[in-house]
């Protein structure tokens, strides 16, 4: 704004208030949108008391909102109460489509996530490897990225695009400082695919279990929680943090590494450069290694495991105990640190949650501090693996959620038009 708004003919004062009453409406909308979008049908007496704001403004903003086909309205049921039931408001899941991407070690995946959190369309495909360049996992997800959005009455306007990766990302610009588990060290990914994909909204892409923390926040395990450790496993881990309804991030969006603290000094050797990291003992290669499979064996592996530990086999049964120890053993650390009302295991971690969940809880007694354990629960991520993708979405609507005027305005205009 600056001094711009001074320098015209206009009265000042008015000036301000028009910018101020914009700014209002613009809040307004997001805080309406928002609550829709997170909490689902509501009916308009529900808008006005989770908002705060009058009657007469939700019944202005959701009619904002409903001209552009973002909600609509219908009457709800008579339930026996006297005097007419206030119109139950729903989001359009059409109305508004983020496109989500995950780039995990042996997969990866896209889903289309229509306003209001419906999954309208999900892929995960395996990948060897040796596939994980930075090249070869572009175009495989520009292909992802196609077919997703090919498929028959899903042209949906598109108001962002989200990827999650399993590496140490910088929010500023999407860019990869390091994925020790791909074997990637600063890729502008975020650059690379708003250049391959060339998508007509913002591309934002986060950490995997950051996203993983926001997904369970929303639409999982932890709705209504504000202090959730969110532990996401596959060959390595990571940790997503979310104290006081905030996530901990650190200064540059690098915190949360929780699969890389030392836990063992005389351990194995990490992907990191380190040894003895705790992923190296609680990751999926750790446990198919106990095992007594080749390291490599991806989720065919744990599954064998699975299968072999209902069976009653010994080896798996103690690989598996032995996974939940250390998990224990980090888990105390962390309750200590961060005092979570919810730790949510995601990923593999989430597959073997059954089996590990004894030694986890005895090793928190043995090591956890009182006060903070007691208040304590370890559960597995109700989205599964893919939580980190649904978490995607969520960062790709972030945009319009936080500001739905601009969306509001350009289809506004294009009615009118359209009407003229
Ligand atoms: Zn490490």
């Amino acid at each position: 704004m600056g001094l711009e708004g001074t320098s015209t003919n206009r009265p000042v004062r008015a000036v301000v208030l028009g910018q101020r009453s914009e700014t209002v409406r613009r809040s307004n909308l997001s805080a309406v949108l928002r609550a829709l979008h997170e909490r689902g049908p509501q009916s308009r007496s529900e808008l006005v008391t989770g908002t705060g704001l009058t009657r007469s403004a939700i019944r202005s903003l959701v009619g904002e909102l409903a001209l552009v086909g973002l909600v609509t309205e219908a009457r709800a049921e008579a339930r026996g109460r006297p005097g007419r039931p206030s119109p139950v408001v729903r989001p359009v899941p059409d109305g508004a489509v983020a496109l989500a991407l995950e780039i995990a070690v042996d997969s990866l995946a896209v889903a289309l996530v229509g306003l209001g959190g419906d999954v309208l369309f999900l892929e995960r495909v395996d990948r060897s490897r040796d596939r994980a360049s930075v090249e070869a996992t572009i175009e495989a997800l520009v292909d992802l990225a196609g077919s997703a959005r090919e498929v028959p009455g899903r042209a949906d306007p598109l108001v962002g695009v989200g990827v999650a990766v399993v590496g140490v990302v910088r929010r500023a610009d999407g860019s990869v400082a390091m994925a020790p588990n791909l074997g990637w060290k600063d890729v502008p990914l975020g650059a690379l695919l708003a250049t391959a994909l060339a998508p007509t909204a913002p591309i934002a892409v986060a950490n995997e279990a950051d996203l993983g923390a926001l997904a369970e926040l929303r639409r999982g395990a932890a709705i209504g929680r504000d202090d959730i450790l969110f532990v996401s496993g596959e060959v390595g881990v990571g940790g997503g943090l979310i104290t006081g309804g905030r996530p901990l991030t650190g200064a540059a969006g690098y915190g949360g590494e929780i699969g890389h603290i030392p836990v063992r000094p005389d351990g194995r050797p990490c992907r990191c450069g380190s040894n003895g990291c705790w992923e190296t003992e609680v990751g999926e290669e750790a446990l198919l290694l106990r095992a007594g499979l080749p390291s490599d064996g991806g989720r065919a592996g744990v599954e064998t495991v699975m299968h072999a530990a209902a069976d009653g086999d010994t080896r798996a049964l103690e690989a598996l105990a032995d996974v939940g120890r250390w998990l224990g053993i980090g888990l105390a650390g962390l309750v200590n640190v961060l005092d979570p009302r919810l730790v949510v295991l995601g990923g593999r971690l989430a597959r073997i949650h059954p089996f590990v969940i004894g030694p986890v809880e005895s090793e928190l007694r043995r090591r956890a501090l009182p006060a903070a354990r007691a208040l304590v629960s370890v559960v597995p991520a109700r989205l599964g693996a893919d939580a980190p993708l649904i978490g995607a979405a969520e960062l790709a609507f972030e945009p319009l959620l936080a500001d739905p005027v601009a969306v509001v305005a350009e289809r506004g205009s294009a009615l009118i038009e359209a009407s003229a």
